[in-house]
């Protein structure tokens, strides 16, 4: 007998969600993991009071109100807002490209000054429809921020040429003629205080979750446990990369404590240049606003990805796109089988979104 409604494949936010409404409606979950804890991504380690992002850094950002209070149903939020710097030949620049930005990379300090070089450049280079992020940085904002605070950064971050990477990555990034170093155009923003964890503890009270569980070596008896699958793992792997591999991004971290209070004095500091084998610096403390006097930092360093490494960003050019295509359809056709979140869907999602997916998701599923 089927002891679960869902088995719910991925303990991240879109597994969590989806089990925490499928609970509230009376379903039985069953929500498994193969790593050692819940909460995916988002998942914090308490290094004697600072909550080091052991995946990578989160910061919640959202425009959708409907989101925002229901994220704050489980933690409170406090006032973190986004103003990451960036070091390029030596030189720091505020991020995203503001009247800061312009001020430092031209000494303009009035928008029209910046506007008028800004303007000449995209002329000067002239694309009408951009093609590839290279085109869409120049003709968004010029070859000088291109040059100074893209190019290279991103090079790096993906590992393939700018004229190689699709053109919405950088349509992520703010152009302000505005004295204005929030990252973010949403209205609300915040990181969770007593960090992510407690609100995947608070999505996840009452449901049975398993940790260390390989959905892929115990296939047959997991399956036999529920009438449906909620699957939020590479969607290439679940189909046995029958179509060949998709495409993605690695990254490892190098944790360090220091025996010091502040070390960078901001959250994010990025490293433009391409000799500099990491992204960014996350002093984890800082999204927290800590005072202890220790400080824990983690430099980002992005790799090739193989099947043994965790699979971070999708690489949403054409080819691995139409090879997307392939498997969605296969996907299609698994009536008892729910693909969600950023690895089955293959898609550079942020929190807020996936968040409102797995809602979307599981309310069609249980009307
Ligand atoms: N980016 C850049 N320079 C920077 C930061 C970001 O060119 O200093 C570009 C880069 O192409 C990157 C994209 O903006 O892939 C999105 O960066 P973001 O920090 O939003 O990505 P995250 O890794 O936080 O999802």
């Amino acid at each position: 007998m089927q002891k679960y409604d869902y088995l719910i494949v991925g303990a991240g936010l879109f597994g969590c969600v989806f089990a925490h409404e499928a609970t509230k409606a009376g379903k039985k979950c069953l929500v498994i993991d193969k790593r050692t804890h819940v909460g995916g991504n988002v998942y914090c380690e308490n290094v004697d009071g600072i909550n080091v992002h052991k995946y990578g850094a989160h910061i919640f950002h959202t425009n959708d109100k409907q989101i925002w209070d229901y994220v704050n149903q489980f933690a409170e939020f406090n006032n973190y807002i986004n103003s990451p710097v960036s070091i390029s030949k030596g030189k720091l620049y505020n991020l995203p490209f503001n009247m800061n930005t312009f001020y430092q990379l031209w000494g303009t300090k009035t928008p029209e000054e910046a506007k008028t070089i800004i303007e000449n450049q995209i002329k000067e280079y002239g694309y009408k429809k951009p093609k590839n992020l290279e085109e869409q940085a120049l003709s968004l904002i010029g070859k000088d921020v291109y040059k100074t605070l893209i190019k290279e950064y991103t090079e790096k971050q993906w590992g393939k040429k700018a004229t190689e990477l699709p053109a919405f990555i950088i349509k992520r990034l703010p152009v302000r003629y505005t004295f204005n170093n929030n990252y973010f155009n949403d209205k609300y923003q915040g990181i969770p205080i007593g960090g992510y964890n407690k609100i995947i503890d608070g999505l996840l009270d009452g449901i049975e979750t398993k940790t260390n569980i390989d959905f892929f070596e115990n296939k047959a008896e997991l399956t036999a446990l529920a009438s449906k699958i909620v699957y939020t793992g590479k969607i290439d792997e679940f189909f046995n990369y029958k179509f060949g591999n998709l495409e993605y991004r690695s990254l490892r971290f190098e944790n360090t404590r220091l025996e010091k209070e502040n070390h960078q004095g901001n959250a994010v500091v990025n490293y433009n240049d391409s000799d500099i084998p990491y992204t960014r610096i996350i002093e984890h403390k800082h999204f927290e606003f800590g005072k202890q006097n220790h400080t824990v930092i983690t430099k980002e360093f992005p790799e090739e990805w193989t099947k043994e490494k965790e699979a971070y960003y999708p690489i949403n050019n054409e080819d691995n796109q139409n090879k997307y295509q392939q498997y969605k359809a296969l996907s299609l056709k698994e009536s008892n089988i729910i693909f969600g979140g950023r690895l089955a869907e293959y898609k550079y999602y942020d929190m807020h979104q996936i968040i409102a997916s797995a809602l979307q998701k599981v309310k069609k599923e249980l009307s």
